[in-house]
């Protein structure tokens, strides 16, 4: 028997694109005669024709599933329910709206044949995008990879085939904040990169709007990292040295000019600095003790409303709210 390779394509309001993306990643399966192919399909709580198109397609092939989302729970969700759902001996993640060419997966194939458990994509060139998303792009990798204790790879997406090793890994970590590039990252095992051109979008406005984005770094940072806190407390003692300085200053200044250090505008100065710093800090702790509170809500990853072309196998739709993901 052949091995199994799934394919997994987030999708939100991609109406536009994935009858496209449908006929590529056709073509993509009629080229790989060796192999085994799943199409599982997410629609994270689409709200255009996604989810009608995405049935269509599942009722005309049995090769595709479809998990639908009761809501919209973001890509990173997405991604992990596919990985939940993929019985792949190897799967690769990539997005509905071609900026991933799937013809790329073969390389991926190949490395992974070679014995290599993650190729991860890594962008050489990204036509189409704003100047602005490419600088911020740039610098957060870069953020990213100094504040972390795993290097993450620079310039590097969720397009990636992963091994069943580093699959069943990834469904081991139970945690809320999923950052899922920086979890394969730490899975570790043999990983290698490919470099590759990501392609325009081909139709559509990108799903990922400045406050989304913002979001994802944070997450990015917050779950891969405790050096803010650090810096929180290196900011803390900064303060503390200039007030002390300032102490330091006035009682020279009495003891030998035998002047009061006047200042209404250095107090004013020293209570506000000192008030945003604390503000500061106490907003860099807070975001740790909201993340730790979703943990422990222990609430499920994702909420399916339907499973499609499973057939008679498909799961129960758990109203529990402990649901295993092993
Ligand atoms: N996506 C998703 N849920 C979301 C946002 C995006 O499943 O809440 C999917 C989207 O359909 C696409 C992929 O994630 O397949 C990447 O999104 P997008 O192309 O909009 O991001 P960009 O490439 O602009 O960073
Ligand atoms: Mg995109």
């Amino acid at each position: 028997m052949s091995q199994l390779l799934s394919l997994v394509v987030p999708c939100y309001n991609e109406e536009e694109v994935i009858g496209e993306t449908m006929k590529r990643l056709h073509a993509f399966c009629d080229e790989i005669t060796d192999l085994d192919i799943e199409l599982i399909f997410i629609d994270d709580g689409s709200r255009d024709h996604t989810r009608q198109l995405l049935r269509s397609f599942a009722a005309e092939d049995e090769r595709i599933r479809v998990i639908g989302f009761a809501r919209n729970f973001g890509h990173q969700i997405a991604v992990t329910a596919g990985i939940d759902a993929a019985r792949g001996d190897a799967v690769v993640l990539i997005d509905a709206d071609l900026q991933d060419p799937p013809e790329v997966v073969h390389q991926m194939v190949a490395k992974w044949r070679e014995g290599y458990d993650v190729v991860y994509g890594t962008r050489t060139e990204r036509p189409g995008e704003s100047a602005f998303k490419l600088a911020t792009a740039r610098s957060f990798y870069r953020l990213l990879n100094k504040l972390s204790d795993v290097p993450i790879p620079l310039d590097t997406g969720d397009f990636r085939l992963m091994s069943r090793h580093v699959v069943d890994t990834l469904r081991a970590m139970p945690e809320r904040d999923r950052f899922v590039r920086g979890m394969v990252s730490w899975a570790g095992f043999r990983q290698t990169a490919l470099p590759y051109k990501r392609a325009e979008r081909f139709a559509g406005e990108s799903k990922y709007p400045l406050r989304k984005m913002l979001r994802f770094a944070t997450d990015g940072i917050l779950s891969f990292s405790t050096k803010p806190l650090q810096m929180s407390i290196g900011l803390g003692l900064s303060a503390a040295t200039l007030a002390l300085s300032g102490i330091f200053y006035a009682l020279v200044m009495r003891v030998f000019t035998n002047e009061w250090v006047e200042g209404w505008t250095a107090l004013m100065i020293a209570v506000l600095f000192l008030g945003g710093v604390q503000l500061i800090c106490v907003g860099i702790l807070g975001e740790y003790i909201g993340r730790i509170y979703n943990e422990v809500k222990h609430r499920p990853l994702y909420v399916v409303q339907e499973y499609l072309g499973y057939g008679e196998h498909a799961p129960a739709l758990s109203r529990s709210p402990v649901v295993d993901r092993k």
